[in-house]
């Protein structure tokens, strides 16, 4: 039995043409004069391949083919579409539309015949499916509520999109992430509460975001992060609550009830979690059969991935290799920040210096790679010893820049005085050597008005000389 093709096209002559050179070369051929005579064509006849115009009144080739490739029964069939169209944009929105081959009358018109043959091989109707295709039959006026049904989707998917897109201005703060993608989750989906986790890099801890019903009680809310968190990440994994958002969800009372419908979705990159997004709802919130509901998720991961992408280089930018610590780029930033604050709040601000002692011995004594590991044994150290709150920068090779915030010098010494008492102490082990090693700090505060921050480093740096001036293994306070 020949092969059919449905050929559609609003030009007689073109048809003509057409049909003449396809019945030559074997096959049985069926014609329509335009997209919505075609599409009724398609149950009458059952073709194996459909050649179609772009250009036609009524229903055009792109929405025609979009008819096609949206309906399950038909979506199988290969299309060929034809065009006297030469922009690339053409043969871009023709691929869009789900058309199999993109052919210029002009210029590819000998090239038909033989693809035709290779779409049929490589994608054949069988003759039950064919069967099947003759059992639908579609009025015009059907044909329209379809496309516009599907255009409606395809524009309410791509203002979606757009929403997203809008949202990777805020890759600077994860705050503002999240808050923005909650106001457009809860305009675009229903459920009681939904938690943004974020593991970032860089930060110690997870940090998770919520957006919850008005009157969802602090346990709840705090009983489905600890269940997503555990579910990702394991139990016992640290994390912090930073932000619940509330949204109004009714009057109704909430309690346990969010907890009948729950969809967690881990986000990953490279085989890392790098954070994830759950939804909990009572029943009547069926969360994943919501509209849209997979687009949404795609979309999520890809903006989690560009944030964590954005962190991570921006982690990388600011610190140092060896130490992990902040580098010195990062560091008059951090010290104008932190300076305003101590302003605006009217809080002391600390800073000390510290210097490894007689640093050059080490490298000479035990080698350069015997010094980097002192460098990060001494800053582990330092970090370990030091609060949360404290920020720490690598200044110079052998030198560790402390920012203390609502610290004044006198209450910085006592750390930094039991970081000096740890070191001198410490016996390092590299290989199979003990290595001693001490540090000379400087310390200072903004107490005392300086012109510049670069003055205030050079106060600790002064307090810091002087301890290594009398004697090194030292913690001075800088006083004028
Ligand atoms: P002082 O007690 O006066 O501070 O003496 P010092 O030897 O520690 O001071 P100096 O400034 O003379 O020498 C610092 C040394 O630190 C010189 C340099 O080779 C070494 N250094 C700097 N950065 C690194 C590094 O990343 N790794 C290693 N292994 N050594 C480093
Ligand atoms: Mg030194
Ligand atoms: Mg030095």
């Amino acid at each position: 039995m020949n092969k059919k093709i449905l050929l559609i096209d609003d030009s007689k002559t073109q048809l003509k043409t057409l049909k003449i050179m396809f019945n030559r070369a074997g096959f049985d051929v069926e014609t329509a004069c335009d997209g919505i005579e075609g599409y009724q064509k398609i149950f009458e006849t059952a073709p194996d391949v459909i050649v179609s115009d772009i250009m036609m009144p009524n229903l055009n080739g792109y929405q025609f083919c979009r008819l096609i490739k949206d309906n399950p029964i038909t979506k199988d069939i290969p299309i060929i579409l034809l065009t006297v169209l030469e922009q690339k944009i053409d043969k871009f929105w023709s691929k869009k539309s789900g058309a199999d081959v993109f052919l210029l009358k002009s210029a590819e018109i000998e090239n038909i015949v033989a693809t035709i043959e290779d779409l049929i091989k490589k994608k054949p109707i069988s003759e039950e499916h064919k069967e099947k295709i003759k059992t639908q039959s579609y009025s015009t006026g059907l044909i329209q509520a379809e496309l516009n049904q599907i255009l409606d989707n395809s524009l309410m998917r791509s203002s979606l999109l757009n929403e997203f897109r809008l949202l990777a201005m805020h890759l600077e703060n994860n705050s503002a992430i999240a808050k923005n993608l909650f106001d457009l989750l809860s305009s675009v989906l229903n459920f009681d509460l939904s938690l943004l986790i974020l593991n970032t890099p860089g930060l110690s801890e997870k940090e998770v975001f919520a957006s919850g019903c008005l009157n969802l009680a602090d346990s709840y809310i705090k009983k489905a992060v600890e269940k997503s968190i555990t579910g990702i990440f394991g139990p016992n994994t640290s994390y912090t609550l930073k932000t619940v958002y509330e949204n109004w969800c009714g009057i109704e009372k909430l309690d346990d009830k969010i907890f009948q419908n729950s969809y967690i979705h881990p986000i990953k990159y490279e085989n890392e979690t790098i954070g994830a997004i759950c939804f909990f709802g009572r029943q009547d919130k069926d969360i994943e059969n919501q509209k849209l509901f997979y687009v949404v998720l795609k979309e999520i991961d890809l903006l989690i991935t560009i944030q964590t992408l954005y962190a991570q280089n921006k982690y990388l930018s600011l610190t140092d290799s060896l130490t992990g610590l902040f580098n010195r780029r990062y560091l008059m930033e951090m010290l104008e920040r932190e300076y305003s604050r101590s302003k605006r709040y009217k809080t002391d601000l600390g800073l000390a210096l510290i210097d490894i002692d007689f640093f050059k011995k080490i490298n000479d004594t035990y080698g350069h790679q015997a010094g980097d590991f002192m460098l990060k044994e001494i800053t582990s150290i330092i970090k370990k010893m030091l609060r949360k709150s404290d920020i720490i920068f690598r200044y110079g090779g052998e030198e560790v820049l402390i920012i203390l915030p609502e610290t004044n010098k006198e209450k910085s010494f006592v750390p930094l005085e039991r970081i000096r008492k740890l070191i001198e102490k410490t016996d390092f082990k590299y290989k199979d050597t003990i290595i001693k090693t001490s540090v000379s700090i400087g310390i200072t505060d903004t107490k005392q008005e300086t012109l510049t921050l670069e003055m205030l480093i050079e106060q600790a740096d002064k307090a810091m000389y002087h301890a290594k001036q009398t004697g090194r293994n030292k913690v001075i306070i800088y006083d004028e």
